[in-house]
């Protein structure tokens, strides 16, 4: 249906007298046979033009000729045909030039798997041999790979992501471009490393991704260690555990702000390598209570990709937690004050100790969570 919506919106375009056509990761899926989550659409109308076309547009990156068509149903992006101009940060062209024709669009995309288009009706369109790569399995740079990688050392990075996802491997030219201008990966903005690990992460491929850090040396030029050996068993479909095994493999303090992760993404590695670190010694009780069942999943993977020995299963998890008498502090029966009543004392670091032993008592069954077995418990076990 999206494909339906975005035929719809080249028709338009052609009406008004202009060309459009299909371009990038949705042409390269449709010919592996994949499906890919969005369609865009490179025309030769300028935003202008597109922006008079439609009554319902918003523009997401009109400096780059970009602008969101919201009338046929799904958001749908079309790009103006555009080069870019020189680069000379490696990171992004200082200008960008609107251009009439597709061919020169082509040029400027990274790999020629990329490159290719696809009309309305269906005719490929592939100066680059993109058709030939795919069905050799290779991630090919369009033209002179080194002056392509010297332009935007992301495609880099992007390289071996799209190894990670599709299983390609990087063809040999393109490959020695990689090596011999890894260092340049400095220049590309950690954030946009974060966003190409990701993907990474939830490949199909991870290790395929870290092997290929690896031969083409980026990893020396990256925080932390990449020995593709760890990642062989690594699977998952959630990004956040793909760094938390980061982390686990390079317990750095550093490495989240090198990686620009975010408050979540540190807070629950940091939480999955502590479990994973108490898993040797199995985990009590208070380690069920304490940790959320996703961290728990996470550390228990981790240690089965890493193949050390874990003596019970992983649906044990989610029967521990579910036994639980309580699964948070608040659902404690009890609170401080009851507890300064009873002793009739002040506040102070027992306190603190009382409350640990209470809720300790209740999720060893020690004692039901009920207010008044708690002050029986209380004066009879705990304050002797
Ligand atoms: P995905 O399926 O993950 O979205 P994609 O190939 O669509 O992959 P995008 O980042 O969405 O990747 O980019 C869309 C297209 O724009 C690419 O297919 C490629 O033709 C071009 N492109 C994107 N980034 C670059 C780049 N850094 N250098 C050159 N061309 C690029
Ligand atoms: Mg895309």
């Amino acid at each position: 249906m999206m494909w339906e919506a975005a035929k719809r919106v080249i028709e338009k375009i052609e009406q008004a007298g202009f060309e459009a056509v299909f371009v990038g990761g949705a042409v390269r899926d449709f010919i592996i046979g994949q499906p890919n989550h969005d369609v865009d659409i490179a025309t030769s109308a300028l935003p202008s033009e597109i922006k008079a076309i439609f009554s319902e547009t918003i523009d997401v990156g009109i400096e780059h000729g970009t602008v969101l068509v919201l009338d046929e149903g799904e958001p749908i992006e079309v790009t103006t045909y555009r080069t870019d101009g020189l680069y000379t940060d490696h990171r992004r062209p200082d200008a960008v030039t609107f251009v009439r024709s597709l061919d020169e669009d082509l040029a400027r995309r990274d790999f020629t798997m990329n490159a290719m288009a696809m009309t309305r009706s269906g005719a490929i369109i592939d100066l680059y041999n993109g058709q030939e790569d795919i069905n050799k399995k290779v991630i090919r740079a369009v033209g002179h790979a080194e002056k392509r990688f010297q332009e935007d050392a992301l495609r880099m990075i992007r390289a071996i992501r799209f190894s990670a996802q599709l299983g390609f491997t990087i063809e040999a030219t393109t490959l020695s471009a990689i090596k011999s201008l890894a260092e340049q990966i400095q220049y590309v903005a950690k954030e946009r490393i974060h966003a190409e690990f990701n993907k990474v992460w939830i490949s199909r491929f991870p290790a395929q991704g870290i092997a290929m850090l690896e031969q083409t040396t980026l990893s020396h030029f990256l925080q932390g260690s990449f020995t593709a050996a760890d990642w062989e068993k690594f699977q998952t479909t959630n990004p956040l555990v793909g760094w938390a095994y980061f982390y686990v493999l390079n317990e750095q303090e550093s490495f989240f702000s090198n990686y620009k992760c975010s408050n979540k993404e540190k807070i629950f590695a940091k939480q999955v390598a502590e479990a994973h670190g108490k898993l040797q010694e199995g985990w009590q009780v208070l380690d069920y209570f304490h940790y959320d069942i996703d961290v728990l999943y996470t550390a228990y993977d981790i240690a089965r990709w890493r193949e050390q020995a874990i003596a019970f299963s992983r649906d044990e998890i989610e029967t521990r937690k579910a036994e639980l008498p309580i699964a948070t502090t608040q659902q404690l029966a009890i609170s401080g004050s009851d507890v300064i009543e009873w002793a009739q004392k002040k506040g102070g670091p027992w306190l603190k100790e009382a409350l640990a032993a209470a809720l300790l008592a209740v999720l060893t069954k020690q004692v039901e969570n009920d207010k008044e077995q708690l002050k029986e418990w209380f004066h009879d076990i705990y304050k002797g």
